[in-house]
């Protein structure tokens, strides 16, 4: 029922919003696995339009962080604070992706960066799923994180349930409430989000025992590293993040939802499906280009031309 729930309404705000939309990402800075948030979205910044040209993939942080810089190229071992295996993989992954070009003098390797990485990270959204408000799990404590931590600019809770007075007093004040039924697409905004203060310090809700509850404090610079980082992971992995199984029962809706016929209805491939399942009939799995899906229907771009300047790089040493 939650991925339902999920994967329509991570289709309909692609639909709806300029926004790039993604699922399941960490949510939290100093206890980074304590916080998945259902749905992250991304308001496009001034200069998304750049950032979709270097990569389809996620650029990776220590490479953004990093004292690789534009101008000359620098030897790689003196520009990251970490092992040299670490650093190693890192340059790896982003010369892959065409962030990084290098160079070679003397046998020794020197890094650069291909172009300046730009300024495309508008607003942060984090949307948490309780499709039914009956049964809200560690609702409280999430929303609590989330207002006190304030990494996300407005957090907002969707629901299919029916929201009464007695749920909204019960919900922290900052916090949005949707009301969102899968099947039609209709959204009812049954309360405005009040937008949190991202650039002050915040307050990150860690364990919870009787009687205490340990906390850290995060500061600004901490909060901006990582919506960096959910802004990347949002970029590279969207919503669509499920494989299809080889069932002959499976087919993809127009937007890339898992629809079984057996079932009819959208289902979790990564739960609902297998030789186990009743309706399981052996066969090929569909044959959809979730790729050419989100190019076409976001302003994410699959297969973009790059900027690497490798070729003149390489030319001038040769
Ligand atoms: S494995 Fe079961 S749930 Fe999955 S598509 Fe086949 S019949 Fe449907």
């Amino acid at each position: 029922m939650e991925f339902r729930f999920e994967v329509a309404l991570c289709s309909w705000l692609e639909a709806t919003t300029e926004w790039l939309v993604a699922r399941q990402l960490g949510g939290a800075v100093a206890s980074p696995g304590s916080r998945i948030v259902d749905v992250c979205c991304l308001e496009p910044g001034p200069e998304f339009d750049q950032r979709t040209r270097i990569t389809s993939q996620e650029i990776p942080s220590l490479a953004i962080e990093s004292d690789v810089g534009l101008g000359e190229a620098v030897f790689w071992r003196d520009a990251f604070d970490c092992s040299a295996d670490h650093a190693r993989s890192v340059i790896e992954r982003a010369v892959d992706c065409g962030f990084f070009e290098t160079e070679y003098r003397n046998g020794r390797q020197y890094v650069r960066q291909t172009t300046r990485y730009p300024d495309w990270i508008g607003r942060l959204v984090g949307i948490e799923n309780k499709p039914d408000l009956g049964r809200p799990g560690d609702l409280d404590r999430q929303l609590r994180l989330d207002v006190s931590l304030g990494l996300f600019d407005e957090v907002i809770l969707a629901t299919k349930s029916y929201v009464t007075r007695a749920h909204l007093n019960r919900l922290p004040e900052a916090v949005g409430v949707w009301r969102f039924d899968p099947d039609s697409g209709e959204r009812t905004v049954v309360r405005e989000s009040t937008p949190l203060s991202t650039a002050e310090p915040g307050v990150e809700l860690l364990e919870s025992k009787p009687l205490r509850t340990d906390i850290e404090f995060v500061t600004p610079a901490q909060k901006e590293e990582k919506q960096r980082r959910i802004a990347e992971r949002a970029y590279g992995k969207g919503w669509r993040n499920y494989e299809f199984p080889a069932c002959q029962r499976m087919t993809a809706t127009d937007d890339g939802r898992p629809h079984c016929s057996w079932f009819d209805c959208v289902v979790n491939p990564a739960v609902d499906c297998g030789s186990n399942c009743e309706g399981f009939e052996s066969g090929a799995s569909p044959a959809v280009d979730l790729e050419a899906l989100r190019d076409s229907r976001s302003r994410w771009v699959a297969d973009p031309e790059g900027v690497s300047r490798t070729q003149s790089g390489l030319d001038r040493f040769s």
